[in-house]
Formats: C-alpha cells, sequence, structure tokens
C-alpha cells in the first residue's frame, strides 16, 4: 500500500532550506548531505527533491530523468568522497519492517572504513 507523503518530515525541510545541512554536493533532482548521526566514517545521505514516501513511490511515480539522475547522485558522492577503490555500502530502508525512521525515500551511502558482514542475523521466527 502506497503511504501518503507527510510534509511534516525533517528531509522535507532541508529540501526547503527550513532546516540546516551539510551539504554534499546537489544535482538537478537530488541533494547528498552528511547523515547527523554517522555510522561510518563517512555516512552520506542522498535524496531526491521531490517528494516520495521511500523507494516505492519512486519506482511507481518517478520519471527517467529523475531515476538517472538519482543514479548519477549516488556516483558523484562515491567520486567526491573517494569510495570507489575501497568500496562502501549503499542501502534504503523501506517501510516498517524495513526501520525507515525518515518517510522521505533516502539512500545511505557508508564507507571509509570496513563496514563489516551485511547485517546481524536475525531470528528467523
Ligand atoms: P532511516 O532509519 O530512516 O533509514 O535513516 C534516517 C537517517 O536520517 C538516520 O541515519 C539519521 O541519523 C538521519 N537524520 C535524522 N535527522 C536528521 C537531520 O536532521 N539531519 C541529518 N543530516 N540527518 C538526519
Amino acid at each position: 500500500m502506497q503511504k501518503t507523503y507527510d510534509k511534516n518530515n525533517i528531509f522535507y525541510k532541508i529540501i526547503n532550506g527550513d532546516i540546516p545541512c551539510n551539504k554534499v554536493l546537489e544535482t538537478e533532482h537530488c541533494i547528498a548531505f552528511e547523515d547527523i548521526n554517522p555510522r561510518a566514517k563517512i555516512h552520506v545521505l542522498l535524496i531526491p527533491k521531490k517528494p516520495y514516501v521511500n523507494l516505492n513511490d519512486f519506482i511507481l511515480d518517478a520519471d527517467k530523468n529523475e531515476k538517472l539522475d538519482l543514479f548519477d547522485g549516488i556516483a558523484k558522492v562515491v567520486e567526491v568522497k573517494n569510495l570507489r577503490a575501497a568500496g562502501y555500502r549503499l542501502l534504503t530502508n523501506v517501510g516498517e519492517n524495513g526501520h525507515q525512521e525518515v518517510q522521505h525515500l533516502h539512500f545511505h551511502i557508508l564507507g571509509g572504513q570496513p563496514l563489516g558482514s551485511f547485517i546481524k542475523k536475525l531470528e528467523l521466527d
């Protein structure tokens, strides 16, 4: 089920300049900025400027230019932060099971150090 976008979220305020951020770069359709609570030496968030709750909405509603631009944005962050050779982790949390806290689509780009294995093994039942 698609969730209604709620403008009362922190990233909407960042996009509109109501709340400051440490901007890494900006593309036509995206902004990348430092995560306020970094989980690794490098922790950048990349978000589309348009209001998408999460990846489900983006896949359904974004046009091709926005989709290409988002991947360009990721590639630019990788370049600017010099992550290509050593590697990095790209992830987006979706919905309740994904533990998405901010209800505006964002990709985490993490690196600058070994990140360990994927995620902790969960109980299956
Ligand atoms: P999620 O759990 O939704 O995938 O991740 C939300 C991320 O947003 C977290 O890593 C959190 O540290 C980051 N975050 C929350 N509020 C702010 C803020 O005001 N500014 C910045 N730059 N990052 C934030």
